[in-house]
């Protein structure tokens, strides 16, 4: 790493013990930046990185609520306000008991360069609670995110800071979340929330949005090597709503997604992932991974073990944090991978990047990779703005357009500071310019 950029780096890790996470997403993030602090030394005169790693506003509270069988519940609820050069702070919500603030400002960090490479008008930001849905009812849900939003909905607004869903957050608790706040507020602010039902305020495709995007932006990757996703044997981890419509979106491409898991273990379908069953499953029932070998002739379902032991030329990481590492990477180079498209946010250690990198294998970071989702957050609010909603098929267009546009832009990026095919210095560098001279632009703040 640059010198330089050594020493502030040393600084923000002291400033913020105990958070691996959010340490990993900064190391990861200043490896790249090392050649344009040459090109711009104004950025290290405005301590432009010391900025950017301090959130603007960082935001913890208890989250008091009863279970079903009456006795009281305490989470611990957060909203990390990264950064609003670009726009009013945007990102998810996550509810998973691993949920603490590490978390939450790595996630937060991420989201402020992803943002900036969608080309919308958003800034950077995170929350969540270490709150385990599952096996909850819905009525414990719902008096949760109620109690969640009770605290909440003083600190965001559709000009402010507009939350959506992630791990644990679906359409049913946005419904819940985007209820009480209008309860409170009396007001039908729609752009408050993203990811809301259709009939209230919500964008055809923001479902299917972060898989699909996922899968388009590989697809992008694998043109540079005159070929597609046709005829790929795809191996795609979590089961969730990421994982699921990134299954979907290869199929329809000509792929045979051959495995998916979930946290107990993973399934092998040699005859391609059946997704109707799948959202079934997961999705309808709420169910594992496991009930879906059950239901259909000749899948193995492996229980516990790694999903990256099954050959692919093709991996999606759709999962969560830190689920690739080294030998994972390692062992899929053996079986002929071409490249990996991250749907989840750091999936990938940073020994597995290195790995892929090493070898010449196409790599798309999350934070370009992934960006589908929240891009699609942004027209959401376009659609909200203007009390408009658009169809599918021109919803999916933007954000087609939207995912070749990050996916050119990485591309040239990486060209322009000398490293052709280096998706993660195109990424890094390429959202950092854009959010760095937005906050020269807006002074000392
Ligand atoms: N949680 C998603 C992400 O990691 C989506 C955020 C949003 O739509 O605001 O980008």
């Amino acid at each position: 790493m640059d010198a330089r950029l050594e020493s502030i780096k040393d600084t923000v890790l002291a400033r913020n013990p105990g958070e691996a996470e959010f340490h990993q997403a900064v190391v990861e993030v200043f490896e790249s930046l090392g050649p344009v602090h040459d090109r711009h030394p104004e950025f290290l005169e405005a301590a432009i990185l010391e900025r950017l790693c301090e959130p603007e506003r960082q935001i913890i509270f208890r989250v008091p609520w009863t279970d079903d069988s009456g006795r009281v519940q305490i989470n611990r609820g957060f909203r990390v306000e990264f950064n609003s050069a670009l726009g009013p702070y945007k990102g998810g919500l996550r509810f998973h008991p691993s949920v603490y603030l590490g978390i939450v400002k790595f996630l937060g960090f991420e989201q402020i360069f992803k943002n900036a490479l969608t080309g919308m008008p958003i800034g950077g930001g995170k929350g969540g609670s270490d709150f385990d849905p599952r096996g909850r009812s819905d009525a414990e849900v719902m008096r949760f995110c109620q109690s969640f939003m009770t605290e909440l909905y003083r600190h965001i607004g559709e000009y402010t800071d507009v939350p959506a869903g992630d791990i644990g957050v679906g359409g049913r608790e946005i419904g819940y979340l985007f209820g009480q706040y209008k309860r409170i507020t009396n007001r039908y602010e729609s752009g408050v929330l993203t990811g809301k039902g259709i009939s209230w305020g919500g964008s055809l495709v923001r479902p299917e949005a972060t898989g699909f995007g996922t899968v388009i932006f590989t697809q992008e990757m694998l043109k540079t090597r005159g070929t597609s996703f046709d005829g790929q044997r795809v191996v795609v981890s979590g089961s969730g709503n990421v994982a699921v419509n990134a299954i979907a979106k290869a199929q329809a491409l000509g792929a045979t997604v051959v495995a998916c898991s979930d946290s107990s273990g993973y399934v092998v379908d040699e005859a391609g992932i059946d997704v109707e069953l799948l959202r079934t499953v997961k999705e309808v029932e709420r169910g594992r991974l496991k009930e879906y070998a059950e239901r259909r002739a000749g899948v193995s379902y492996v229980d516990g073990g790694s999903v990256w032991d099954v050959d692919a030329t093709v991996a999606l990481p759709c999962a969560t944090q830190n689920e690739l590492d080294g030998d994972a990477a390692a062992r899929l180079l053996r079986n002929g991978l071409l490249a990996v498209g991250e749907g989840a946010n750091m999936p990938s250690t940073r020994d597995a990047v290195a790995v892929f990198q090493e070898a010449g294998v196409l790599f798309g970071p999350g934070k370009a990779a992934n960006a589908g989702g929240v891009a699609t957050s942004a027209l959401e609010m376009q659609q909200n703005a203007s009390r408009d909603s658009w169809s599918f098929e021109h919803t999916e267009e933007r954000l087609t357009e939207i995912m070749v546009g990050i996916h050119d832009r990485c591309a040239a990026t990486a060209d322009e500071y000398g490293e052709p095919g280096n998706y993660v210095l195109g990424a890094n560098i390429g959202g950092f310019v854009k959010v760095a001279d937005a906050m020269l632009a807006q002074g000392l703040i």
